[in-house]
């Protein structure tokens, strides 16, 4: 697994993936709340949204396997519950998240120490990474056909488009 490697996390206190030729596939469990967990592992993986080559699995839970889908191995990155359990018990948490204020509210002398305690984490007390192990991935294919809808213009991938007739629409106009 030349890309991914035991080394390799994600979150603050990491080395990047090198994923620059799309061969490494994210898979986060999260999707409810902690949306910048997935923003940090987009930024440190290179799996991004707009390339699709990261997934969210809807089960609630903070962690994601990377796979590199050349290979077929991957790995599991887990943040540490006590360390996340410690974190919510912070003024960060209780004072401004969990009443509903954006992060971009707090003040810097509440996030500093967080981020550097973060940083400072010798990185077993803060993340806990599987053994690599095998994990085939069957992609779909990639499509490069589209089309342009006959009502608003816009350029459609193939597959999601909607006839009527003999006219071809996007899903927002077929409706
Ligand atoms: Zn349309």
């Amino acid at each position: 697994m030349s890309a991914l490697g035991k080394h390799d996390y994600i979150g603050y206190n990491v080395e990047v993936v090198d994923n620059t030729t799309g061969d490494i596939l994210g898979m986060i469990a999260k999707d409810h709340c902690a949306t910048c967990f997935a923003d940090g592992v987009q930024v440190i993986t290179g799996c991004t949204f707009g390339k699709g080559n990261i997934l969210k699995t809807h089960k609630g839970k903070w962690a994601v396997t990377l796979i590199d889908k050349k290979s077929g191995k991957g790995i599991r990155v887990t943040p540490e519950a006590e360390a996340m359990l410690a974190n919510k018990q912070t003024p960060f948490f209780r004072d401004y998240r969990e009443k509903g204020l954006p992060a971009s509210v707090v003040p810097a002398h509440v996030v500093d120490p967080l981020v550097e305690n973060v940083m400072g984490a010798p990185d077993e007390m803060i993340l806990s990474v599987s053994e690599v192990f095998a994990h085939e991935h069957k992609a779909p294919p990639h499509s490069f056909d589209g089309f342009v809808c006959e009502e608003c213009g816009e350029m459609v991938v193939m597959q999601y488009g909607r006839i009527k007739g003999d006219r071809k629409f996007c899903i927002d106009c077929a409706s």
